[in-house]
């Protein structure tokens, strides 16, 4: 019998909403694209997403800029991170993460990885000890929220300002707090591939005026602060406006109009996602010698990709099992490769960083499978994709007992 083949792309994102279409035509009929390009009395696009993306997240002040990545470097820069500093980060992330350490001139330090797929606490702890580092970038790799209670105590207990990297978390919350407000800053990406999309595009959010008075002043302002209806009173600029250098990486008016109809819709959006998650945990538990990523009950997620793991399997099987999914038409990315590949590069490629050892890291990554899930896909996309995957996974497993 001919196996079953799955077509759907897993690069596939949803078509921009007609109103986020309409609102951007509406921008570029107007000619007035730039964030400080406005009428009298006009709000512009730019600040109302800030305004209503500080009400999502229930904080103080929002900065909209021109990409995630952008959103941690101005953090790290608003904090006074600079050259020769140690800033502690996961050692399992994405390049950007280590790449905004590395632009203010800053190293970062790497912290192991558990079987949970989040920071290792007390890892964090000793290198917190040993490293001198002032700073934790934070980044919740997939969407995998540590236990929030316990890191910040870390935190507290070592004098550590958190910046919390949310690309995978915007809408997902930790005991009912969304993630990115449990540090001084929040960090969210709306890349393509994130949960809003406007190709590129990045939020920062804070309660702290002076930070975020400093973050206004770095992302391009000039003397326009004025002009952020959710950014911290004018004389919170009284000195920041002379001592804060203009690092441009503003948001347009046209992503901001894009955004602002997905911001409207993201609740509904998250439901959508986790169904999907469900189907795929429901598929994947039980499955001999695969293990599946238990959540936690205090977090609420946003399942916009899916991790499982192989435990003990070893590098040739895991490429035949990538190699036998795409060949179904089911793309998985793996994190044990000793070559990065596309989007997926790991902490030992990061040359740029001094050299480190995360043998517990390495570990996990050797048996970690990754997948996206485009909300092009329906729930039975879902249980095909886990047939596949449960099918490929024993015959595999059966040719090495075999
Ligand atoms: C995508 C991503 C970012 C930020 O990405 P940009 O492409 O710069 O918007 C940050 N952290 C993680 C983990 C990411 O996946």
């Amino acid at each position: 019998m001919e196996k079953p083949v799955f077509t759907g792309k897993f690069t596939q994102q949803e078509p921009i909403p007609d109103a986020a279409i309409a609102a951007a035509v509406a921008v570029m009929r107007s000619g007035r694209l730039h964030r400080y390009n406005l009428l009298p009395g006009e709000e512009g696009e730019v600040a109302a997403l800030e305004r209503e993306f500080a009400a999502f997240t229930g904080a103080g002040f929002a900065l909209a800029v021109a990409s995630g990545g952008y959103a941690m470097g101005c953090a790290l820069r608003a904090l006074g991170v600079g050259p020769g500093d140690r800033v502690l980060s996961n050692g399992w992330t994405l390049a950007p993460v280590p790449g905004a350490i590395a632009s203010v001139g800053a190293e970062p330090v790497f912290v192991e990885t558990t079987d949970a797929l989040t920071i290792d606490l007390e890892d964090l702890a000793q290198k917190a000890k040993a490293s001198g580092a002032g700073v934790l970038l934070l980044s919740h790799m997939r969407g995998h929220i540590c236990d929030m209670d316990r890191l910040m105590d870390v935190a507290r207990a070592h004098g550590l300002a958190v910046i919390e990297d949310c690309a995978h978390t915007m809408g997902a919350a930790w005991r009912g707090v969304p993630s990115g407000r449990h540090g001084v800053i929040g960090c969210y990406s709306t890349q393509t591939y994130k949960h809003m999309n406007s190709g590129e595009g990045g939020l920062i959010v804070s309660d702290d005026a002076d930070i975020m008075a400093r973050a206004v002043m770095l992302s391009g302002s000039y003397m326009l602060f004025g002009r952020h209806t959710a950014g911290p009173p004018i004389d919170r600029f009284e000195t920041v406006k002379y001592d804060t250098p203009n690092v441009s990486g503003r948001m347009d008016h046209l992503r901001a109009a894009i955004l602002r109809p997905q911001l409207a819709a993201l609740q509904g959006q998250i439901a959508r996602w986790n169904a999907l998650y469900r189907v795929m945990e429901e598929g994947l538990r039980n499955s001999p010698d695969l293990r599946i990523i238990e959540r936690p009950p205090q977090e609420s997620i946003v399942g916009s990709s899916f991790q499982f793991l192989l435990p003990g399997w070893s590098d040739a099987r895991m490429r035949a099992l990538v190699a036998a999914c795409a060949a179904r038409g089911v793309e998985l990315k793996w994190f044990g490769a000793a070559e990065p590949v596309a989007f997926t590069s790991r902490y030992d490629s990061w040359r740029f960083a001094p050299p480190q050892r995360l043998p517990r890291t390495d570990a996990i990554l050797a048996g970690l499978v990754d997948m996206r899930l485009p909300l092009t896909f329906c729930e039975a996309d879902c249980r095909l994709i886990t047939g596949i995957i449960r099918d490929e996974v024993m015959s595999m497993a059966q040719q090495a007992t075999g």
